[in-house]
């Protein structure tokens, strides 16, 4: 009988501190490879072009100062104040920066958070992934794949099927309209 009541406290213990490890951690890229949708990778046909390589004078003057800021200083616009935060239209949105098309309007959700979000990118190539450990937290950054330009981070709390919410910032993208 000790031997049983010894056991449930140890299983009782064991699942407590297990409980109380933070699950706070940035995803790794292989967490989001298998989360991704991998039918995403069939849309819009075409491949990813090859990677645009600028200096910093050089984008500083292809890029307004906020676009600046936000896609290669790793800089974040203002929550809600967005111009895609409560944007719903049909298309695509494409890399300010590079014009790569980063996401589809059929996977964007109103997530609350103050920012455009998506529970997936349109396909695995189209953005690179990074830890980041700024302001006293860890979070898996977003970057465009083509041109290495800051989008936002992603988080493990989005929707169904991916569960994922990639958080980005409007200014890191530009829309584009899909005639229905
Ligand atoms: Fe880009």
């Amino acid at each position: 009988m000790t031997k049983i009541i010894i056991a449930l406290v140890f299983i009782a213990g064991v699942t407590l501190i297990w409980r109380l490890t933070p699950s706070e951690q940035s995803l790794s890229e292989a967490d989001l490879s298998l989360l991704i949708n991998p039918d995403s990778t069939k849309q819009n046909g075409e491949m990813m072009e090859e990677k645009v390589i600028r200096t910093e004078e050089e984008w500083k003057k292809i890029l307004t100062p906020e676009e600046y800021y936000v896609l290669r200083q790793k800089g974040t616009e203002r929550a809600s104040t967005g111009k895609y935060d409560k944007h719903f239209k049909k298309g695509v949105y494409k890399c300010a920066a590079c014009d790569n098309v980063l996401f589809e309007s059929d996977t964007k959700y109103d997530s609350g958070c103050g920012w455009p979000s998506f529970f997936t990118p349109l396909a695995k190539d189209r953005v690179i992934y990074e830890e980041d450990r700024s302001y006293g937290m860890v979070r898996t950054e977003v970057m465009c794949a083509k041109c290495g330009g800051h989008l936002g981070h992603v988080f493990d709390d989005g929707p169904e099927p991916t569960g994922l919410r990639y958080c980005m910032n409007s200014v890191s993208l530009k829309f584009e309209k899909k005639e229905e």
